[in-house]
């Protein structure tokens, strides 16, 4: 076994490099998140099993896409970092041990919906939106401050004159998609795969014209940094955002045990199509941000917080859709 894992391990690197091209740089994606996330997780299984053959530029400890070419470059302040991902019960109750072993017993937990869109960074400075970026690589991303202000529900002015960065991700809700889909294929051209795509196109090209016409929206979930303030935990953060005038998504929800936080992440599987937007999981964070601090990180990821991914959704297949051969 050990001498077929160099080999093994250098496929699942090039495929997982090419797939992620793919999605983040081209947002383009050729292989469904189901799939993808599976290598990866064979990737990660077989590089904890065999740390011999561990590589620094493995997929396995990058954050996402380089930037494309032609937008200005942008230094986030602190990285843009991705999050470890769980897949069931038994991975939620791994991560809650991992937990309360780092900083015990007295932990709540934040509750989000992971929307399925564009990680995006916005800066204010006395108040006044100055910059907004997409996370790129997590340590650069490009200045795409002329697009995201065409987003209604992205405020110039703050409440208060405060100097900020929050972040959160854009989205376009599936009505909106729809319909531009529709008048896509009415003018012949090639449509989006899914909400993410387009969200992802409208902000990634050069014509703010253009994405003021694509009725996308966002939603803050963090803040990334604020001066002469402090909130104790990540839900008075949330509150203090939307008391700011930003848009915080109203599903969110404060656990105080992971019994709690397992039944959201079921009532959520069932309950996702109603959405008027696309979500691809739920993320959980330790709620204090003291003890975020002192879980700290990992290469890729916080260590407080982990995404819950969404079984794949069964693929109903009808008798046209079935190529018969006889
Ligand atoms: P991630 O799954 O590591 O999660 C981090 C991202 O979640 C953040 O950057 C942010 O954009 C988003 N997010 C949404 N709601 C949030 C919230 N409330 N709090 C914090 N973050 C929130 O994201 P990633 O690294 O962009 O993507 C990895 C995933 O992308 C893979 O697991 C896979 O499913 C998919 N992917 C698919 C392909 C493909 O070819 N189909 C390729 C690459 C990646």
């Amino acid at each position: 076994m050990e001498q077929q894992a160099p080999k093994r391990l250098e496929e699942l690197r090039k495929l997982l490099e090419e797939y992620g091209h793919h999605y983040y740089v081209l947002d383009n994606p050729v292989v469904s998140d189901a799939e993808y996330d599976a290598l990866m997780q064979e990737l990660i299984q077989l590089e904890e099993q065999y740390p011999q053959f561990f590589s620094e530029d493995s997929p396995s400890v990058r954050v996402g896409g380089e930037p494309l070419p032609f937008f200005e470059k942008v230094e986030h302040r602190s990285p843009m970092l991705s999050l470890g991902n769980a897949f069931s019960d038994v991975d939620l109750r791994d991560f809650d041990r991992r937990v309360r072993q780092l900083v015990g017993d007295n932990v709540t937990y934040t509750c989000e919906l992971k929307i399925d869109g564009l990680a995006v960074s916005l800066v204010y400075e006395k108040g006044k939106f100055k910059r907004g970026a997409t996370r790129g690589d997590g340590t650069v991303g490009e200045d795409i401050t002329a697009n995201l202000k065409t987003i209604p529900a992205i405020p110039l002015r703050l409440k208060e004159q405060v100097n900020i960065e929050v972040r959160g991700e854009a989205f376009m809700p599936k009505g909106s998609f729809e319909a531009l889909n529709v008048a896509k294929e009415k003018v012949g051209e090639e449509k989006f795969a899914n909400p993410r795509n387009a969200a992802a196109g409208s902000l990634r090209q050069l014509d703010p014209k253009l994405a003021a016409k694509r009725n996308l929206s966002i939603f803050i979930y963090a803040i990334g940094y604020l001066e002469e303030k402090e909130v104790p935990s990540h839900h008075e953060g949330i509150h203090y955002l939307k008391e700011l005038g930003f848009r915080v998504n109203k599903e969110s929800r404060h656990c105080s045990s992971i019994e709690e936080v397992i039944a959201y992440t079921e009532e959520w599987v069932q309950k996702r199509g109603e959405l008027p937007y696309e979500i691809d999981g739920i993320v959980i964070k330790v709620d204090r941000l003291d003890q975020q601090k002192e879980m700290g990180f990992t290469a890729k990821s916080p260590r407080w917080a982990i995404a819950f991914k969404f079984p794949a959704e069964e693929v109903v297949t009808t008798l046209e859709d079935i190529e018969l051969n006889i």
